[in-house]
């Protein structure tokens, strides 16, 4: 029988595919209808499979990934496959029945098919490079129609799959760019697994997630339970546990940790979030733990990700780490005074050559100058053409781009102004000339001349605003100026080059040596212009556990402020990848810090489980954590860690798929001893 023509675009009329909300099925569905579904032959082939023409049949399975084309002779689909490949189905009337016809008229995006048939050559398009393959179907089977909301939703995902809203997050995970983010995920997280337990020598160990509420930095999540006043709390880490596992014969431990942090989201981050979590015993120099890591990030860089990793050289510039060496290269190491004294931040993005020059020898601040002494620059050279009108960019000064204190930022437009720049500053009170003060030394170390913009503040000798004020500017002229002040990289052959895409480049950095204490910041008056601290209270800068600098131990007596912390930090392209301490293992002087220095008054109830297991004969040990899901996305090239978690909560929290958190009845919150606030 000659299948009917079809010759109008189907539009999905609502009888013809299912909704999402259905009514009451007061009956078990149709045997037939159903049980077909379930049997379907198996796939023979992936779309990535097919190189020729076959006369045999292939099954291949898979999603319609666009609307039939439903024409008068002949009908043609889209097949995408488990691998995101797609391939033309074509329905031809020779070699199909009306059934099908009726089949694919009733079909729709997303339906999932199985299709069986012969391939055969598609006809060249004009231009078209290589050889395209189509399934000519003999027989077709709808496993599961998509329903109308999925045909709907179809053109978003041609656009952009984070259109498609994020409740049908599934349909998102459908697509090629998601596919490969989630795949990308898995191939880092075995590759992180196989380079640890094969390489070296880690056992990956799971930690308990009902733990107990400790002060460890972040709010926690606390579970309740059905005894009256008793709750878990689920960890921001297994930083404790850990340790005792240190305490426990295991010298090197790991896990892909689930972490639970109840903070601000809206700066990319997630209440729940996985970190790579490491641990070693017998540590005697950070540089063991670092080399670990170098390795892991080395090697995830090499097999996964098609841009190069780089680092910067002792040279200045920045030099590729070879994919085909199988040693890893030690990543440079930046001091926190050094990071901040050059960059303003203690996770400088490397990609941009700007750094500060300390004029503190010509000036002394008009303003603070006991507490905030340092006087620095920053020149943006050539930021533009002193011929043509230039306005500095309006995010470089207002007031908005900046927490608290911002620089000031002028503009160089004549030699004048280059010679003479600090007169006005000077006059104003802003900024006092120190003796022997001299323009011309002045200008030559600022190097500065027309089309230049210079920027300049001050900061303290050892600085709490990270970024600092001018930190801060450097970032935003990043941002503003792309692709200008490129760090060079350095090539094999002795050339150089600057103009490269930034998004192609990863520049891997340690920074270590940060303060181990820092002075709580007391709410400032309304108008204030410098922070205040308060130099009573003390926080834990990286965690209560991480050990001082031996050449600094004196001064955990006398000024504890001024203690060096054996913290380390992974910074790649400005991002703070991971970061982890020698810890104390020296059961007195951990409750010394306790007590003395941090003044945690029940840190027997908070920490005694810790403190007994270091008095067990615990050994020196060291570790660190790497944040997975950011890794995971600077590897897949994209900003957001929401890209590479497959059910992420949105901005308030919740989950859109299964809208959690919900609601429980009354009596399941007796039953847990909870009660709701009265309005
Ligand atoms: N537990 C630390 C953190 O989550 C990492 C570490 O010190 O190993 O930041």
């Amino acid at each position: 029988m000659r299948p009917p023509r079809i010759t109008r675009l189907i539009k999905y009329p609502v009888h013809a595919r299912p909704l999402v909300t259905r009514r009451y099925l007061s009956k078990l569905p149709s045997r037939e209808a159903t049980l077909a579904k379930f049997v379907f032959p198996s796939a023979t082939h992936c779309v990535r499979d097919i190189r020729d023409e076959t006369t045999e049949a292939v099954t291949l399975h898979g999603h319609l990934h666009k609307k039939p084309r439903v024409q008068a002779k002949r009908t043609f689909a889209e097949l995408r496959d488990v691998n995101g490949d797609t391939i033309q189905i074509l329905l031809s009337p020779e070699s199909t029945s009306s059934k099908f016809f009726s089949l694919i008229e009733k079909s729709g995006p997303e339906d999932s098919v199985s299709v069986t048939g012969h391939i055969k050559k598609k006809q060249a398009k004009i231009g078209a490079k290589g050889v395209e393959f189509e399934v000519v179907v003999s027989h077709l089977q709808t496993l599961n129609s998509a329903g109308v909301e999925a045909a709907r939703l179809d053109k978003l995902k041609h656009a952009s799959p984070a259109d498609i809203p994020a409740k049908y997050r599934y349909l998102q995970l459908r697509t090629p760019f998601y596919q490969n983010a989630l795949k990308t995920r898995s191939k880092v997280a075995n590759l992180i697994r196989n380079t640890l337990i094969e390489k070296h020598n880690f056992t990956e160990i799971e930690t308990p997630l009902l733990f107990k509420s400790t002060p460890e930095g972040a709010r926690e999540f606390l579970v309740p339970t059905r005894s009256p006043s008793r709750l878990y709390a689920l960890p921001q880490s297994p930083q404790q546990y850990k340790q005792i596992l240190m305490s426990s014969g295991f010298s090197r431990y790991f896990q892909l940790a689930k972490c639970f942090r109840d903070e601000d989201l809206r700066a990319d981050r997630q209440p729940e979030f996985t970190q790579v979590d490491l641990e070693m015993s017998f540590v005697n120099t950070r540089d063991q733990v670092t080399a670990v890591v170098d390795d892991i990030i080395q090697k995830v860089w090499k097999e996964t990700s098609s841009f190069g990793m780089y680092q910067l050289g002792s040279d200045g510039h920045l030099h590729e780490i070879l994919k085909g060496e199988s040693d890893s290269v030690p990543f440079t190491k930046l001091t926190y005074m050094e990071a901040l004294a050059r960059f303003g931040i203690d996770k400088p993005d490397l990609r941009s050559n700007l750094q500060f020059v300390d004029i503190s020898e010509f000036f002394e601040p008009g303003k603070n100058p006991k507490e905030f002494p340092v006087v620095e620059a920053c020149v943006l050279k050539n930021a533009f053409k002193n011929t043509e009108p230039f306005k500095i960019p309006h995010s470089l000064t207002d007031s908005a781009s900046y927490s608290k204190r911002k620089p000031v930022v002028i503009k160089i437009s004549s030699v004048e102004d280059a010679e003479k720049w600090f007169e006005k500053f000077c006059e104003k009170g802003l900024m006092i000339p120190k003796s022997g003060f001299t323009a011309a030394k002045l200008l030559q170390k600022l190097g500065l001349g027309p089309g230049d913009v210079l920027a300049f503040s001050t900061r303290a000798e050892l600085p709490y605003e990270n970024p600092t004020p001018l930190g801060k500017f450097r970032q935003l002229a990043i941002e503003e100026f792309p692709g200008k002040w490129n760090r060079p990289i350095a090539k094999s052959d002795g050339t150089f080059v600057d103009d490269y895409k930034k998004s192609e480049i990863f520049v891997g950095l340690w920074v270590v040596d940060f303060p181990l204490f820092s002075p709580v910041e007391l709410d400032a008056e309304p108008n204030a212009e410098f922070p205040v601290y308060s130099t009573g209270d003390l926080l834990a800068t990286h965690h209560p556990f991480t050990m001082a600098k031996s050449e600094d131990y004196e001064m955990l007596e006398s000024s504890p402020l001024k203690v060096r912390g054996e913290h380390y930090d992974l910074v790649i392209n400005g991002v703070e990848v991971g970061g982890g301490s020698r810890r104390i293992h020296d059961p007195e002087l951990q409750q010394y810090v306790f007590e003395n220095i941090l003044k945690i008054k029940n840190h027997e109830a908070l920490f005694g489980h810790l403190l007994k297991a270091l008095l067990m004969g615990c050994s020196p040990h060291a570790g660190l954590a790497l944040g997975f899901d950011r890794l995971c996305a600077m590897l897949i090239g994209s900003q957001s860690i929401r890209d590479v978690i497959a059910f992420p909560k949105n901005q308030s929290g919740s989950d859109p798929v299964v809208d959690s958190p919900t609601d429980v009845p009354d009596a399941t919150l007796r039953e847990y001893h909870l009660q709701k606030a009265v309005k």
